[in-house]
């Protein structure tokens, strides 16, 4: 039975529901167990590790901290020197190191901490070092380019990396655990960045079968005989995520097809070999279908009456009471006991971001600490009991969680609790001194090569560094006990909102001025299986017949708006504006047709057709503010007594909006509703291929209340339209979206005109490069690149043509694009897990092969995807391909489709690199993927581009977000989405009235 997401609720009612889940002496005893054991551990201070005391001085709240997570974020990955020494010497200078000599007693906060790192050993340093650490320190600073400063950086990360992680692979691990009794009892984690390519899937399901033989071979002789518990030893941990590079709901058939038999390889192995197998818990969007695998774990018959089947379950998550009562049902249903093992969460920032960029109803995640806390405590109270049906496992380092369990089960059997390595060490000695009937505690234990512990590195340091984390403030003698042990539940009934009033919900991302455009959550069955219904299959709309209009047509539509234009103009901003509003509450409301339309006559994904109807449904509520803004009332100048000045912004009259096919709902709608809400009657053109989803929104625009004269949609072939509409002597200006040749034919179309200078914003094409240097994450560049040059089959004026790889670390990247780009699925975008849809049109299609056809005889071609067979439409279809060139001029064209193109450049060329970039006249966007302030800077100076992205992708940019468009070849600005736009749509007026004129200055004679 699969489990489906509980409908949404507001998060207080959510909240409220926990609010009960512990008894009033339940929560005093917890308060009590709780204060014994921090004062206990503060006690014993000397004791804790030398990291606790390291993240107590950097945290993220200094400077210095942050500056250290940098370095140890991306330091060990760079191969070359010289970026190494230029990335140590900012971070070093970023900070004001002094400041933290001498604030710790620990030795590995103090100047030896850096004696630590010179020498790799602790040691005693010179009093002369010691007593003036700031001098040492800032020496330190400027010797940041000596190979000893890199040295010791380089070992100092690895020394603090090395305090999370247990050994660089499972031999070393299991070493460790057989020597330190801290360690006995561990569940190893393999560390990985998350599969990107099968060849790292594999890889990684590799390690986990090494590693699950290791751990059994390890296991004392008779341990497995003795018939002892599986928990009794160590066992495995492993990520969904490694073991496929496209685990996620769009690809649940490939998931199950793919991942589950690998999953299920590695339960049967751990099962056979009294291994006890936990699934870690991931982002809260692959949460549905990773409880379908376990699912399919459980019901396997092959390892039926085996224990030590186990998942994680993130309390944060909202869903997580419905999540473990149907695990219990499972479990019950199926007659499998099933270890769960209880975790707070460690994704909770990223969740919040996607949860805003993807505009969805609710958070997936509380809001507010507390409210993780006690939803921990309501699961807890379920887990408890429900034993011996399932074996919970408690993973916290919270001093108060910990009492709440222990308060709830007093007697402490059953369960156990865990611990990441590293971390909560003092805490779980403590108490188990203080309790003698302590259960087990098993500490999660990383193994993994330095490399590849970076991310893993991050989000501990993150958890850690944040204030509102226990493991922060808890040995912090400076706050007061009571702070650090509180009991959630008070402190949620001390808040006048239960959800936390700094973070509004996606939709009130833009405050109260503007909603946000609403999405839809594609990590839900329900989704899908409405997109399915709704949208996928409905082809109706996108099949009518759809007329060309005749020149006489257009002349007729040209009269009727020229005509209405005073009457227009007259309405009320306001009542214009409220026009748009209406009309993007239309569009959410019928988004279903409107993605129907632009899968099955742009062929776009649902993905993206989602994205569409949200940016179309923003320019229209975007623009509506910026009207009123505008032109609500005129603005007063200052001037001299006796007269007043003011400044009006009045609508130009006709303007005609001609847009393009790859955007055709979201671009044509942005350009008149621009147009239309500033006072203009309009007349738009869209593209010959998507006249549909225009003609749909114009029927929108005027059931919204939009006068049938005021706007004309009207489909033409683009040059016989251009002939008639830009010589009617009514026309006031020109909005248009295409290629440079068009806007330059435009141009001087209108600069032919008799009578008045007409305005041009145009939009047009670009060379967009994403620059990337050696400190960048391959996985993300990767995935940024990926979705940048081949999401909408590369089809966005924003897409990313090139890619620009430091030498150094190229080889390595280029090796994992072409493994993700084998991954990508080619077809049908009205299939739901497509990535890549067809290009345009055939001609299109030829066009694009030609250029690939070119590059390939002159030996540049690197990698070209297979079509899938049998595809429908083939000649549509172009895959995406991987060209490498020697030299940056020699892309000259925009080849607009799914083709990226390398260079590589060296480190001391990067200077040489932007000019060459520069040169060739467009400035759309950029792309910039590096953790130095200097790549960042000096590519955002040295470049044209209007839109500069750097650690991210390069598309998809929000409407008041980052409004966009480009300069020189790229277009003439303003930028679509952006305060400037709705400007170039108006002219300026002004009225000055002498107010002397009619009897005497009467404010000035009757001032007192
Ligand atoms: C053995 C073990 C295994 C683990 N496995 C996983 C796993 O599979 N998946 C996973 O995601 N994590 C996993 N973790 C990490 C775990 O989520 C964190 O270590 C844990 O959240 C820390 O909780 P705490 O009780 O120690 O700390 P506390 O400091 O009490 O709590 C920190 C928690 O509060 C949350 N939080 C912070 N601010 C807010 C806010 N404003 N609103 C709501 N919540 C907030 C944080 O995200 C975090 O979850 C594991 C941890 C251990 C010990």
């Amino acid at each position: 039975m699969e489990f489906r997401s509980p409908p949404l609720r507001d998060e207080a009612q959510d909240v409220t529901a926990l609010l009960e889940a512990l008894a009033p002496e339940h929560r005093q005893s917890a308060l009590e167990t709780a204060r014994r054991l921090v004062e206990g551990a503060r006690a014993r201070a000397e004791e804790r590790p030398y990291l606790d005391a390291f993240l107590q001085e950097f945290g993220l709240s200094n400077q210095e901290g942050i500056a250290l997570m940098c370095l140890a974020e991306a330091l060990l990955r760079i191969p070359d020197d010289d970026t190494a020494d230029r990335l140590i010497a900012e971070k070093l200078a970023a900070g004001d190191w002094s400041a933290h000599a001498g604030r710790s007693d620990s030795l590995f906060v103090n100047a030896s901490t850096w004696g630590l790192m010179l020498t790799g050993r602790l040691v005693d340093l010179p009093v002369s070092m010691t007593g003036d650490a700031g001098g040492f320190l800032r020496s330190l600073t400027q010797r940041a380019s000596e190979p000893i400063v890199r040295q010791a950086l380089r070992r100092a990360m690895t020394i603090i990396g090395g305090e999370f992680v247990v050994g660089r692979n499972i031999e070393e691990a299991l070493r460790r655990s057989a020597r330190e009794p801290a360690l006995a009892l561990a569940s190893f984690d393999m560390l990985g960045e998350g599969a990107r390519t099968d060849a790292d899937a594999r890889r990684y399901h590799e390690a986990y079968v090494q590693a699950i033989e290791a751990i059994a071979a390890a296991r004392p002789a008779g341990q497995a005989m003795a018939g002892a518990s599986v928990h009794t030893h160590s066992s495995i941990s492993i990520k969904l995520s490694a073991l496929d590079p496209r685990y996620a709901l769009l690809h649940r058939e490939r998931t199950l097809g793919q991942l589950l038999p690998r999953a299920l390889e590695l339960w049967r192995l751990a099962a056979e070999r009294g291994i006890a197998l936990t699934i870690d818990a991931e982002e809260q969007d692959r949460l549905e279908l990773s409880l379908q695998i376990v699912e399919a774990l459980m019901s396997d018959p092959l390892t039926r009456g085996r224990e030590g089947l186990g998942i994680a379950v993130q309390a944060y998550g909202r869903r997580a009471p419905a999540v473990i009562d149907h695990l219990l049902e499972r479990a019950r249903t199926l007659g499998r006991a099933l270890a769960i093992r209880l975790v707070k969460g460690a994704y909770w920032d990223s969740e919040i971001k996607r949860a805003q960029e993807r505009g969805l109803e609710q958070y997936p995640v509380y809001t507010r600490k507390a409210s993780t806390d006690v939803a921990y405590l309501a699961c807890a109270r379920k887990l408890l009991g429900a034993m011996p049906l399932v074996y919970p496992q408690f993973a916290t380092h919270n001093a108060h969680t910990l009492g709440a369990i222990l308060a709830l089960r007093p007697e402490a059997q059953g369960f156990e609790f865990q611990r990441l390595h590293g971390m909560g060490g003092l805490l779980y000695d403590e108490a188990r001194r203080q309790l003698p009937e302590f259960p087990r505690v098993r500490v999660y234990a990383p193994v993994g090569p330095h490399a590849d512990l970076l991310a893993y590195l991050v989000r501990r340091l993150l958890e850690n560094g944040a204030n509102t984390s226990f493991v922060n403030r808890f040995m912090d003698e400076r706050v007061p006990l009571d702070e650090v042990v509180t009991d959630p539940f008070v402190q949620l009934r001390s808040f006048d909102s239960l959800s936390h009033t700094g973070i509004a919900i996606p939709a009130g991302l833009y405050g109260s001025e503007r909603r946000n455009s609403q999405g839809l959550d594609f990590g839900r069955a329900n989704t899908l299986e409405w997109l399915q219904q709704h949208v996928l299959a409905e082809t109706s709309a996108a099949r009518r017949h759809c007329n060309f209009a005749t020149a006489q047509e257009l002349t007729a539509a040209l009269q009727s708006a020229a005509a209405h234009s005073r009457e227009w103009a007259a309405r009320g901003v306001d009542d214009r504006a409220a026009m748009l509003e209406r009309a993007a509450e239309l569009l959410e409301e019928r988004r279903a047709t409107f993605m129907a339309l632009l899968i099955h006559e742009a062929g776009k994904t649902a993905a993206d057709a989602m994205a569409e109807v949200r940016e179309a449904a923003d320019f229209c509520r975007y623009y509506a503010l910026q009207a009123r803004r505008l032109q609500g009332s005129p603005t007063v100048l200052r001037g001299p007594t006796g007269e007043t000045n003011e400044l009006t912004l009045a609508p130009r009259g006709l303007i005609v909006c001609i847009s393009p096919w790859n955007f055709p709902l979201a671009i044509f709608a942005g350009q008149l509703v621009a147009a239309l809400v500033t006072g203009n009657t309009v007349i738009a053109k869209p593209a010959e291929t998507t006249p549909r989803v225009a003609l749909a929104f114009g029927a929108l625009l005027r059931e919204a209340g939009v006068p049938t004269e005021a706007v004309h949609v009207l489909p033409m072939e683009g040059r016989a339209f251009g002939e008639i509409a830009l010589a009617h002597p009514a026309l006031a200006g020109v909005v248009f979206t295409g290629s440079t040749a068009t806007a330059q034919w435009l141009n001087r179309r209108l600069a032919a005109r008799e009578g008045a200078i007409l305005p041009l914003i145009a939009e047009t094409g670009g060379l967009n490069a994403m620059v990337v240097d050696s400190t960048a994450l391959p996985e993300q560049v990767v995935d940024d690149a990926i979705a940048s040059a081949f999401g909408s089959a590369g089809q966005r004026c924003s897409a990313l043509r090139l890619l620009c790889l430091q030498d150094d670390s190229a080889e390595r990247i280029l090796e994992m694009l072409e493994g993700a780009m084998d991954t990508l699925v080619i077809g049908d975008p009205a299939a739901l897990d497509t990535d890549v849809g067809p290009v345009i049109t055939a001609e299109a299609a030829r066009k694009l092969h030609a250029h690939i056809e070119r590059m390939a005889a002159r030996g540049h071609l690197r990698k070209r995807c297979a079509l899938p067979d049998g595809l429908s439409e083939a000649e549509r279809y172009v895959a995406p391909t991987l060209i490498e060139l020697a030299d940056v001029a020699d892309l000259r064209e925009e080849a607009f489709g799914p083709i990226l193109h390398v260079v590589r450049y060296r480190a001391q060329e990067l200077p040489q690199l932007l000019a060459a970039i520069r040169a060739n006249g467009y400035g759309l966007t950029l792309g910039v993927q590096t953790r130095l302030e200097y790549t960042r800077q000096r590519a955002f100076a040295d470049s044209l581009a209007g839109n500069v992205y750097v650690n991210r992708n390069m598309i998809g940019a929000v409407v008041g977000v980052q409004p966009f468009g480009g300069t020189g070849l790229s277009g003439t600005g303003p930028k679509a989405g952006g305060p400037h736009y709705l400007s170039r749509l108006t002219t300026e007026r002004v009225l000055t009235i002498n107010t002397t004129a009619t009897g005497g200055n009467t404010a000035l004679l009757t001032l007192e």
